[in-house]
């Protein structure tokens, strides 16, 4: 099977935005492709100051893509710093990549507005570390949206340079293009993220779920209850469309004609997203009361990175003329 490599830095407990996009995409290619799925806590450090809280964040997050779906039978899961032949393949890999290449990368020049008491050597070397966490396992497909295109191109190109210098070791990686569909946060403006504080976790109880939509701008442009509604401009519609697809016409029209107030209408979109995740929150207890499943999961995940790691490795030295 050709294989798929995908990082993802560890952000905690996942919210229903990563479900609908990344997670579900992860599993439905676990039958497809010899997957390997990457908590990339060094890229993390670029823009973390504080690892005070990053232990919990990769353990809650694993343990979230356990209880949703992703099989460890299946896919390799484990932790970027625990195979440390990463940051050597990125030193060997710095040395092929012209600076001039990692300077007009346009998220390193927004990471710099964003963080300019911080431009640290990391944000730079960032697209290199990249190609050596998917170039270290022989990637051949990247699951990517439009907007990371350039980076992976990028990868691309730092690969196929150390090829035509060093012989082919490396496939060059493919963008296996994915729409993820755009899950937008309970403020109705912004893509639902940890950052706008504009999320539902999937570990959410019943009750929490509830409290979090009631909190979700709707139709702005519906002031009174009695003011028909516009749900095609309305951000609770759109999750319901996710979640209750069964009564998505029935709503609509009810919106329409006034038929159906806001706030009843959240409260069948709570309800709904709490079924919906209710055999995932179930799962996840279970998974939860078994001691160390979590780090068991990683520590065999690493043990079959690392054995793909050293083999790469040791080909890259010979090829480079590293070893006697
Ligand atoms: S009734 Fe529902 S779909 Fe219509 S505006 Fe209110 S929240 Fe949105």
């Amino acid at each position: 099977m050709k294989r798929v490599f995908s990082g993802f830095r560890p952000t905690g407990k996942q919210h229903i935005g990563n479900y609908l996009g990344t997670i579900q995409n992860c599993i439905s290619l676990q039958d497809e492709y010899d997957c390997i799925y990457c908590v990339v806590d060094i890229h993390a450090l670029t823009t973390l100051e504080n690892t005070e809280k990053i232990q919990e964040d990769i353990y809650e997050m694993v343990l979230d893509w356990l209880a949703a779906g992703i099989d460890p039978q299946k896919s390799i899961l484990f932790v970027q710093s625990h195979v440390p032949q990463v940051t050597e393949l990125h030193t060997l890999f710095s040395m092929v990549t012209p600076l001039s290449w990692l300077l007009r990368v346009p998220t390193f020049k927004e990471k710099v507005k964003m963080q300019p008491h911080n431009v640290n050597y990391g944000l730079v070397g960032y697209p290199v570390l990249m190609t050596a966490d998917i170039a270290l396992y022989k990637g051949n497909f990247v699951p990517v949206g439009e907007d990371q295109l350039p980076h992976l191109e990028l990868a691309r190109e730092i690969v196929r340079r150390f090829n035509a210098l060093y012989g082919k070791v490396f496939p060059e990686p493919q963008a296996k293009l994915t729409s993820f569909p755009l899950v937008l946060g309970l403020d109705g403006v912004q893509k639902m993220s940890k950052s706008y504080n504009n999320y539902i976790e999937i570990a959410a109880s019943s009750q929490e779920i509830s409290e979090r939509v009631m909190t979700a701008f709707t139709d702005p442009e519906r002031k009174y209850r009695s003011d028909p509604g516009h749900p095609d401009i309305c951000n609770i519609f759109r999750l319901h469309k996710f979640f209750t697809p069964a009564r998505i016409e029935e709503i609509a029209s009810e919106c329409r004609r006034a038929s159906i107030g806001c706030v009843d209408c959240k409260k069948i979109l709570a309800q709904s997203i709490s079924s919906n995740l209710e055999p995932f929150r179930e799962r996840r207890a279970v998974l939860a009361s078994k001691r160390n499943y979590v780090a068991e999961v990683l520590a065999e995940g690493t043990n079959r990175a690392e054995a793909i790691a050293k083999e790469t490795m040791k080909e890259v030295k010979e090829r480079m003329k590293l070893v006697p």
